[in-house]
């Protein structure tokens, strides 16, 4: 293999290491991105969950309400009982005192049970409707999450057609030459080679030393870049536009 021969390998090296890197970042957050999607559904859940409760809290309280009622409608129908063997009109005043006072007592109670039930009526419809909007939620929160698997598998299946490329193209190159990419791509940078234009390396933009830049256009051996390290090749500078 001749240096210009190397040179593309490199390059395609750096290719292969470029699109895995861009790749496998992506599926580095895939994990995060399934977790914060269920991480929503679940505050949805929770939502429900604290909405049924307030529901059930006040229908017990209703519950308790009716007993009371109950309870009240019993003691109004033994006083009313007792004013009718009453004997002296103080006995009868204080009978008719507490009868006037449970009446209050009950229409109080009327009210507030006409209010619970309202309230009742109330979170019932808003957590049907929060029902409804769950449905659509979750619906839409799957489907997310099945676009994100399937962009995991696409980019597992890329990722191993680029390892399969990979494991070509280095049979093919000398293996010391795979070994140098290797060394400076975990060293230094996934972008392992760098061109040099101008005399400046693109890879940390510094000017190569004269001698070195002379000998990278004969193209006679590899050399690293000495600022950056990384392998470096001269690349011929694009022609000047003309506007003619
Ligand atoms: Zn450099």
């Amino acid at each position: 293999m001749n240096i210009k021969e190397q040179i593309e390998t490199l390059k395609e090296l750096q290719r292969i290491e470029t699109e895995s890197v861009g790749i496998q970042s992506i599926l580095d957050g895939i994990s995060d991105r399934t977790t914060a999607l269920d991480a929503r559904v679940g505050d949805f859940e929770n939502r429900l969950q604290s909405q049924e409760a307030a529901l059930e809290a006040l229908k017990k309280e209703y519950r308790g309400l009716e007993m009371d009622a109950k309870d009240l409608q019993s003691r109004m129908k033994k006083a009313k009982s007792r004013l009718i063997t009453v004997k002296t009109n103080r006995e009868y005043q204080a009978l008719q005192k507490a009868a006037d006072e449970m009446k209050r007592e009950n229409s109080h109670l009327e009210d507030t049970m006409l209010a619970r039930l309202d309230s009742i009526e109330t979170a019932e419809k808003e957590l049907a409707q929060l029902k409804e909007e769950y449905e659509t939620f979750q619906k839409q929160m799957s489907e997310e999450k099945a676009a994100v698997e399937v962009e995991a598998t696409q980019g597992q299946r890329k990722l191993n057609e680029l390892n399969t490329i990979r494991t070509e193209v280095s049979k093919k190159a000398d293996p010391r030459l795979v070994d140098r990419f290797m060394r400076v791509r975990q060293r230094i940078s996934t972008l392992a080679v760098a061109p040099v234009t101008h005399a400046v390396c693109q890879g940390c933009n510094m000017n190569i030393p004269p001698q070195m830049f002379n000998e990278l256009q004969r193209f006679d051996s590899l050399r690293n870049c000495p600022h950056c390290q990384r392998i470096i090749y001269w690349e011929k500078p694009p022609e000047p536009e003309t506007f003619e």
